[in-house]
This record gives structure tokens, C-alpha cells and sequence, in this order.
């Protein structure tokens, strides 16, 4: 590792609140990573995961260090240089789209790619390439918010910004759990509330979390009945007379057809279908209604369900009937999981996108991004396959080759076995990491080895819409190279080599940011050398923005003029009943499933820190003592979760934490870590949810047993 001179600011890597940190060489020459105070988002502050990013930084022990191949499955892999590994996938990509179609090959990447590495690859494939087939793994986990955005605003955009925090005197958390996911968030929530005591947290969660613990009012409802429990706050709302009619009557379209959905159900039904106390769902419907700003916080709960865009739908809902939306303190948050999610739908990253939030299924929008390329030919207009239909289309033969970017889809995507089958029958796979400790290194034909974290420089879009700049800080080791290299080096194998010789990555940003002109996220008035010293802007930030303005746009829609056609939001009177698969007599538990406070994802970066490690340090299964009893199973008991496609084993946790009838586990864990045996999405479904097309994640009907030795 090269010698550090300075302190450098970037932002921390792992989730969507995006913190600031100041990385320096302390007196020991150890790296030290510590809070930026300057940094809008995070003012100084860092969780237990931001605080140990040095550790795996300094970690080089499994880093991917230089391009390997295999020349057939089960051969072993050998090393090779950039030239010869880059013109075998070249070549192997040529031979494919020459025979069954530009279709035929795809990419899977990931919401911690920077923007200018997602510009880059959706330029390649869907400007060149010629296919739609780009999928994120974002679609794992805010696809359906994005539907949900769009379908009630017209546009896939966070409302609010992080001050809306200390604005806020009344908090729904619904389907969250910030206290360990988004630990910084909280804790501006919890330190607002400490300074105020009026202001009121509820809490919906099936589990009683850390963050229900610190509310005011837990709400633990049945899983899947959201949509049930928001309809009847709704109808509430309606009753006591809380709406705010003249917003209803300017500002929104569906109120009518909305109020007689809500008044299909009484109170009291919603009540029980939820599994609620009445007078919990009467208290936390009257805080709202009395709220002078209302923020709603929500993440996987809603989003990661067959039903998630609709849960998104109705909680939307409440803002709009309320008119708390648009003002400080108010408006429906959905907290992005990862550090770039955002910044991959800005460039185009989804199967049915182009940059700038354009769509492939609009014509103009095709024929302004051609222009824009000067693409070789015409963009496809249908959309291309997401996450979980490439890996289907994988077993079927219908995709032959995937190129996988810094995600690990072995542990991630659900019903696990069938992903597995699939990338077995793969033809030809290429994985762009930077650690040999992803599970799905295992099933590359070709390896790339690809810059971590400070080892390269580009852009970031944080949860508030907020882009900041991340400086490269130290080289790359071996012969690993940053992404958007990579791509670029690609493309000129592939014949592109005009399109995409960009001198530094700026001029990337810079030709991103001018297509962005004219839409609701342009960010054509900030330069890259203006973000590089200002840090952060956030979008919009059209040309002319001037004096106080540089900062960008904070909150949107304060002149509740929304992005839909006529202006209007639309209130949607969605249904509300849940279509997971069933729970019945042989799998009568609902498996839910989420992460821990100190692990990321699957682990291939907070895996490697001991401290980190120590928290939580096997996978446990928290079961009802209530469920236990029934099934002879006592705490710390090795127990076998069996659901209608594979098995996990693992201890059990009695606590009642978790509702009678539910259970949970963490999703970290993956095959290479540990075993198949601790692998959680062994067990989850590959129903998702229509609009969006991101999975059920949190309902899986299993029945869980002690464990006997075969
Ligand atoms: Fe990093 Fe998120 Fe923790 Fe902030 S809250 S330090 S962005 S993991």
C-alpha cells in the first residue's frame, strides 16, 4: 500500500445514508478513518460499520490481484493479462450476439458502483450493445419504492432531505430498522426527539427491533397486512377529520375512489387482521393526524414483497391526503439501502431506464439518447431482463452469458438452489470483484479483478439525492483496475473504442451530467471541479442556480406542482390483501428475513473485521417461545428451517421479539462463508412483485423442527 500524505474526505461505502468521512495515516502509519464534521448528511458521525471501514481496506489477504480464465468449467483458473482475458470475453460476447442476438448477454451489477461506472456500462450495452439487459441489484431491495414514487408523484424522487429530520415532530417507521440499518439517521432522529420530548415515533415492525424499543408507540403487525393497517389509519384520518381538503382538492387526483376503499373495512376488522391493538392503531393514526410535519421512514419491509409497490402506495397515501408533503418535516422517505442505489437509476441503471430517469419504452426518450451516444444503431425498446429473470433466463438457455459487477448473487438473490442450477448451466460467466470472497467467483469462466473503495475516483448519490465527490486515495493492488476502466477497455475490444476514450473519469461525469439537462434530475449546473470542491450538491441542479442555491434543491415539490401529467398526485385505492405464498398446516411459520447492525450485505467486506464479527457472530434463528414450545425447542437448540424449497440449520433464539407465528433470520450468511446449511435464501420464494419486479423476501411460509442427525 503506497504512502498516504494527507487526510482525504470521501463517504462511507456501505449504506445509503451516505457519511462523510475524513480517511488519514495516523502517527502508528495505520490507516484511521474518522467522521467528516463537515459533511451535510452525517455532521461528524459514523455507526459501528463506517468507523471499521479502514480495517477492510487494509485487509489485502483475499483481494482479487490480477484477470484470470478458465478455458472450460472445471479447468483451472489461470492468470492472464488484461489484453487476453478482455478479448476472450470480446470474443465470446461477438460469437453470442452474432448467433442468438444482442439479447443473449447481459450484465448484473451492483448500487456500489459509482455513477460514472453505471453510465459507462449502460452506455455500453444499451447504446452499442444493443439490449436492455442490465439489471442492478438494487432491484433487490427499491424497485418497488421507485414504482411507488413514480406512480404517486411521476418521478422516482426522495421528497425530503435528512434536515426535514429536526423539521419533523411525528415519525412513522414502518418496515424498518434504522437503529441497526441506518444507524446515522437514527440517530439524528433519536438525538431531535431527546432535545423535544413531544415528538412522537411509531414503530411498525412485526419484530420488536431496537428502533421499536425507542419508539413511543410499537405497532407489531401481522406480516403481509401493511397495506390493511394503512388503509385504516387512512380511514381514520378521513373520520376525525384530519385530511387537508383544499391539497386534496388541488394538489391530488383519487380521493374519492381512495375513501371508499379505506371504508371497506372497519377499524376494528384492520385491527385484527393486523394483529394490532385497536387502541394502538387509534393513538398512532390520532399523533398523525395532529402532526405539523409527518415523515414516514420505511426500507424493506414494504419494498422487498410481492405487494411492495401497492404497500408503498398506500402509505403514500397519508401524505397526500394530510398535505404533509412538501414543507419542512414532511413527506414519505424511503430510505435507499445502498451507498450508490440512487446514482444507478440517475445513469440509467435498470432493465427499462436510460439516463436521466428516461425510458426505453418511450420513443423520444430513445431517440435523444441515440443522438446523445451516436449510438451505431437503434436502442431496443422493450425492456430488458431484471435481476431474478436473467437468472432464469440463465437456466432456460435463453441468456447465454452474464457479466456480474460487485454483487455477489450466490448469497443475495432468493430461492437460492434454482440461482445455483442456473449459473451452473450458464455458458459463460464473468464476475468484476474486488475480494475471491464472494461465493459467485466460483462460477466464473473469466475473473476480473476491479479497485476497491479509495482506490478510485467518481460520484456518489446518497439517500437525500445528495452527490458527492470520492477522491482516489490509493492505488489499486496487483493488477486490479478501477470498473469504469474496465468497461472502457472492454468496449474498445468490442470495436467501441471511439465512444468510450474519455481522458479521466471526469469527462465521464461531464458528458453524464449534460444528458440530464431538461429532466427532473438535471444536474447540468454543477461541474465536476465545482462538486470536487464544494463535496456535495443535491439534485436538482439545473444550469443557473446561483448564491445560496449551490447547494442544489433540498426538498422537492414545495410548490406542490408534482411530476405527473397534470400536475397532480395520485392517490391510489390499491387492494389489500397479500399474495405471498401461503403458510399452511406443513409450513405454518412465516419466515422473514433482514440484516444485522455490523454486517453488509454478504459480508465479503464487514466479514473480514474481527470487531464486527463479534456482535452477532453465527446466524441465529429468533423463534416465538410460544412457536418453540409447540415444536420442543429450547434456546440455543440446533433447529432445521424447512420451507417448500430447501433447508437451513442453524441455532434457535427464543424471544418475543418476534410475534408468535413469525420467525427471522439474517440474510448474510452465504455457502463460501460457512455452509449451505446457514444459507438463509436457501428458503425464500422467487415470487416478486409485478410492478416492480423486486422479490418477496419478507414472507416465506417454513416450519421449523430440532434438528436430528440424518
Ligand atoms: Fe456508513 Fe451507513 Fe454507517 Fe453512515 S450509517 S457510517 S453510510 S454504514
Amino acid at each position: 500500500m503506497p504512502p498516504l500524505k494527507t487526510s482525504h474526505k470521501s463517504t462511507c461505502c456501505y449504506c445509503g445514508v451516505g457519511c462523510g468521512v475524513v480517511v488519514s495515516r495516523g502517527n502508528n502509519g495505520e490507516l484511521t478513518v474518522e467522521g467528516d464534521k463537515t459533511h451535510p448528511s452525517s455532521k461528524g458521525m459514523l455507526c459501528s460499520k463506517g468507523m471499521n471501514l479502514h480495517y477492510t481496506v487494509m485487509d489485502q489477504s483475499d483481494r482479487l490481484l490480477h484477470p484470470q480464465m478458465r478455458l472450460s468449467r472445471g479447468a483451472p483458473m489461470q492468470e492472464v493479462s488484461w489484453d487476453t482475458a478482455l478479448e476472450r470475453v470480446a470474443r465470446v460476447f461477438q460469437t453470442f450476439i452474432r448467433k442468438y442476438g444482442p439479447d443473449s448477454v447481459a450484465f448484473y451489477v451492483s448500487g456500489q458502483c459509482l455513477t460514472e461506472e453505471y453510465y459507462l456500462i449502460n452506455k455500453l450495452i444499451k447504446g452499442f450493445i444493443g439490449t436492455n439487459n442490465i439489471d442492478t441489484n438494487s432491484r433487490l431491495c427499491m424497485s418497488s419504492a421507485v414504482v411507488g414514487y413514480k406512480m404517486s408523484l411521476g418521478e422516482d424522487c426522495v421528497p425530503v432531505c435528512y434536515d426535514d429530520i429536526e423539521a419533523a415532530d411525528t415519525f412513522l417507521v414502518t418496515g424498518a430498522n434504522p437503529a441497526w440499518c441506518h444507524p446515522i439517521i437514527w440517530r439524528r432522529v433519536e438525538a431531535h426527539k431527546a432535545a423535544n420530548p413531544g415528538v412522537k415515533i411509531i414503530c411498525v415492525d412485526p419484530r420488536r427491533t431496537d428502533t421499536a424499543r425507542s419508539a413511543d408507540l410499537h405497532l407489531p403487525l401481522r406480516p403481509g397486512t401493511d397495506i390493511v393497517l394503512h388503509h385504516a389509519v387512512g380511514r381514520l384520518l378521513i373520520e376525525n377529520g384530519h385530511v387537508d381538503p383544499s391539497f386534496i382538492r388541488e394538489h391530488t387526483d383519487g380521493f374519492e375512489a381512495y375513501r371508499q376503499k379505506v371504508m371497506e373495512r372497519s377499524t376494528e376488522e384492520a385491527a385484527a387482521i393486523c394483529g394490532v391493538e385497536l387502541a394502538a392503531l387509534l393513538q398512532a393514526a390520532e399523533w398523525i393526524g395532529q402532526a405539523r410535519g409527518f415523515l414516514s421512514l420505511w426500507t424493506m419491509g414494504l419494498n422487498q414483497s410481492v405487494i411492495g409497490v401497492d404497500k408503498n402506495l398506500s402509505l403514500i397515501n397519508l401524505h397526500l391526503i394530510t398535505g404533509q408533503i412538501g414543507k419542512p418535516g414532511s413527506g414519505p422517505f424511503s430510505l435507499t439501502g445502498q451507498p450508490n442505489a440512487m446514482g444507478g437509476r440517475e445513469t440509467g441503471g435498470l432493465a427499462s431506464l436510460l439516463p436521466g430517469h428516461r425510458e426505453v419504452s418511450n420513443a423520444a426518450h430513445r431517440q435523444y439518447m441515440e443522438t446523445f451516444w451516436n449510438t451505431p444503431a437503434s436502442i431496443a425498446p422493450a425492456p430488458g431482463l431484471t435481476a431474478t429473470e436473467m437468472f432464469a433466463a440463465l437456466a432456460e438457455d435463453r441468456l447465454k452469458a452474464i457479466w456480474i459487477i460487485n454483487t455477489n448473487p450466490m448469497v443475495s438473490m432468493p430461492d437460492m438452489h434454482a440461482v445455483e442450477q442456473a449459473m451452473t448451466k450458464a455458458r459463460f460467466v464473468v464476475v468484476q470483484d474486488v475480494s475471491d470472497r464472494a461465493d459467485t467467483v466460483r462460477f466464473a469462466d473469466v475473473v476480473l479483478p476491479a479497485a476497491a473503495w479509495l482506490e478510485k475516483e467518481g460520484t456518489m448519490t446518497n439517500a437525500e439525492r445528495r452527490i458527492t465527490h470520492l477522491p482516489k486515495v490509493l492505488d489499486a493492488p496487483g493488477n486490479a483496475l478501477p470498473d469504469a476502466e474496465i468497461i472502457c477497455r472492454f468496449a474498445a475490444k468490442m470495436g467501441f473504442e471511439n465512444a468510450f476514450s474519455y481522458p479521466h473519469i471526469s469527462a465521464v461525469y461531464e458528458e453524464y451530467v449534460q444528458c440530464t439537462a431538461g429532466t427532473h434530475i438535471d444536474v447540468s449546473g454543477v461541474s465536476y471541479s465545482e462538486l470536487d470542491k464544494q463535496r456535495s450538491i443535491q439534485w436538482p441542479f439545473p444550469a443557473g442556480m446561483k448564491g445560496e442555491e449551490r447547494s442544489g434543491t433540498s426538498r422537492l415539490f414545495e410548490d406542490h406542482l408534482f411530476y405527473t401529467k397534470n400536475q397532480k398526485a395520485q392517490l391510489h385505492a390499491v387492494a389489500d390483501e397479500n399474495a405471498s405464498e401461503p403458510a399452511d398446516a406443513d409450513f405454518p411459520l412465516v419466515l422473514t428475513t433482514g440484516r444485522i447492525r455490523d454486517q453488509w450485505h454478504t459480508m465479503t467486506k464487514t466479514g473480514r473485521v474481527a470487531r464486527l464479527n463479534k456482535h452477532i457472530p453465527k446466524p441465529v434463528l429468533q423463534i416465538n417461545p410460544q412457536d418453540a414450545r409447540e415444536r420442543g425447542i429450547t434456546d440455543g437448540r440446533l433447529v432445521a428451517v424447512t420451507g417448500r424449497r430447501g433447508q437451513v440449520t442453524v441455532h434457535a433464539q427464543l424471544t418475543a421479539d418476534v410475534r408468535p407465528g413469525l420467525v427471522f433470520l439474517p440474510m448474510h450468511w452465504g455457502k463460501m462463508l460457512e455452509s449451505d446449511a446457514l444459507r438463509t435464501n436457501n428458503l425464500t420464494s422467487s415470487l416478486v412483485d409485478p410492478k416492480s419486479k423486486e422479490p418477496d423476501f419478507k414472507f416465506t411460509a417454513v416450519e421449523v423442527a430440532v434438528f436430528e442427525k440424518p
